[in-house]
Parts: C-alpha cells; structure tokens; sequence
C-alpha cells in the first residue's frame, strides 16, 4: 500500500506491531534515472512484507535505486541489508552509521541503567526493538554531513544535522518547494524520545539547539517517520520546546522530596501511555521513560537547577 504525496514522492507505511510508534513512514521517490527510500522500517517480516508489497506496487527496481538514513534506529535503519543492492548508496551521518555497525554497547548503556536504579533486568535489552530487530549485516555507508545536497529528480534536499534524539540525526530541505523530511527529529502528535544512557553529552541540551535550528526555515510541509504529515512546523517546534520545559518543571518538583534516583523519579512521572500504573509499563516503556528522565536531569544539571552525588552503587540528584 502507497500513497502519493506530490510529483515522484509516494509514502509506504511500514506497520510496527506492538509499538506504541505504530508504523514508520518510509519516504519513496521514483524518477526514471533512479530512485530513493527514506528509512525502512525495521528487521522483522512483518515490515519486509509491507515494504516490499508498496515497492512492488510502484514498481521500484531495487538496482537503481539508494537509500537515506535519517538515523541510527531499528525502525529506520533494519531493513537495509535487505534492500541495497551492490548499485545502491547508501546515505547516512558518521556517527549514526558507526553505531549501526559497531552494533552499540548497550552493556555499558545497561550499568548506567543500574547505577540509575534501573532494575537489574536483561530483559529492558534482550526485549528492546532497537536490540532485537536491527540490522545484521555490515552496511557500507556512504556518509553525508551538514548542506551536503541529496538530489532526487526535481527536489533538491540539504542534509540538516538535527542532533539530540540520535547523535547524527540528520534532516532533508528542500529550500525551493518548502520541504521538511523531518525523521523523528520533529513529529506532529507524539514527541520524539530523548533519552542518555551516559554521562558524556546532553542530548536534551542538542535537541533543543537542533530545534532552533530549523524554526527560522520557511516550511510549508513537514514529513514525519511517524504518523501524519503536518504543516504547522513553528506552531509544533513551540509545543515541543514547551513539553520539555513541563517535564523539567515536573522532575523538580519530583526532587523537593530529597534526593532520588532517575528511576524514581520516572515511576513518578505521569507519561502518556495507554497503562493506569507504572507497574504495569513494560520493561521496554520504563526503559524509555528511564532514559528520558536521564536526559532531562543532564540538561538541569547543566543549567545549575540540580546537583547530582554518586557513589559505585548509584547517581542521585537534589535541589541543592
Ligand atoms: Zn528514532
């Protein structure tokens, strides 16, 4: 199944079974010299069957045809192995198409995740789509960087670096017809995950950058890795900053009972997810919300708002 967006650009809708994302959109451009796919969905049958049914449907010769990758993630970067062939490019960011191939070390992501009062529980990794559907195989990359032009028929699109949902986030404007591919870096009804597993960066402090970055871009249509296309792009870029700026709100307000944990903190929180109870989340959700709190204490920390103390058994945080 396909649906046409504007001349040469069509959306394949790749269904994500049991993930609150849904699906992924998966961008296609068809021209007759060659033809490009935006994010593929991830390394599981049930994507590979959508995928290749709206291929076949729009009659795509994988030979002629490259790939772009926003980001690192399992839901837009497992089916690569499946649909390059030996003449395609394949597009990604440096630091994005490392971890791809370096196969991450989520052992290192899982002590931090203790050290944060995380349960011990190989099942958060074991479970994690990104762990379980990736892509298998070495890719081949060719890499592309800020303004680095990617042109596909009539559209000409500059590659953006977005950081801060991924470290090599990248966006694709096309400055002449107005449009955003925006990957995960900005959504339309649900926000993207910001989550560190570390304690080398602040993805938060990034993404909040990467989103003054495109707010002065004159944006008529945006096009999300998930659910629907939108145009209100300043409108949303204001939502999303305001969203952060609650959830920083609310874990300072978590932290005038003393000195807590990020896991705690977390199974404070209210989240908008279809369970009355944090303990009903499953591993895989208070893994992502974990992470998320983690992102924010980082950004207070930075701004002076918290104080963190560490011992070899945990990091907590304080007002003061
Ligand atoms: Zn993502």
């Amino acid at each position: 199944m396909f649906e046409k967006i504007a001349p040469d650009l069509y959306k394949i809708e790749i269904p994500l079974p049991g993930n609150p994302l849904k699906a992924l959109n998966s961008y296609v451009f068809k021209t007759n010299d060659r033809n490009l796919i935006i994010d593929t969905g991830m390394n599981r049958p049930e994507c590979l069957d959508a995928m290749m049914t709206g291929l076949k449907e729009l009659d795509i010769n994988l030979a002629k045809t490259d790939l772009f990758i926003t980001h690192m993630h399992a839901d837009h970067s497992g089916l690569i192995s499946h649909l390059a062939t030996d003449t395609s490019t394949v597009y990604c960011s440096q630091l994005d198409g490392d971890i791809i191939n370096s196969k991450d070390d989520w052992n290192d992501m899982l002590d931090f995740a203790k050290l944060s009062g995380f349960p011990s529980d190989e099942d958060a990794i074991r479970l994690h789509p990104g762990f379980k559907y990736r892509t298998h195989k070495e890719v081949n990359f060719t890499v592309v960087d800020e303004n680095d032009l990617i042109s596909i028929g009539d559209y000409s699109f500059q590659c953006v670096w977005t950081p801060g949902h991924t470290p090599g986030h990248l966006c694709l404007y096309d400055e002449a017809k107005k449009i955003l591919i925006s990957g995960d870096h900005i959504l339309g009804r649900i926000t993207p995950n910001i989550s560190l597993w570390s304690d080398d960066h602040s993805p938060l402090d990034e993404y909040l950058e990467s989103l003054n970055k495109i707010y002065p871009m004159e944006i008529d249509l945006v096009l999300p890795a998930h659910r629907s296309l939108f145009t209100n792009c300043r409108e949303r870029i204001q939502q999303l900053r305001q969203h952060h700026d609650n959830r920083a709100s609310e874990i300072l307000s978590i932290l005038q009972s003393g000195p807590r944990n990020a896991f705690y903190i977390a199974s404070q929180m209210k989240w908008d997810l279809n369970f009355k109870h944090w303990d009903q989340f499953p591993i895989t959700q208070k893994w992502f919300a974990t992470g998320e709190v983690i992102a924010h204490l980082k950004y207070l920390e930075n701004l002076g708002e918290v104080y963190r103390s560490q011992t070899p058994q945990e990091i907590t945080f304080s007002l003061k």
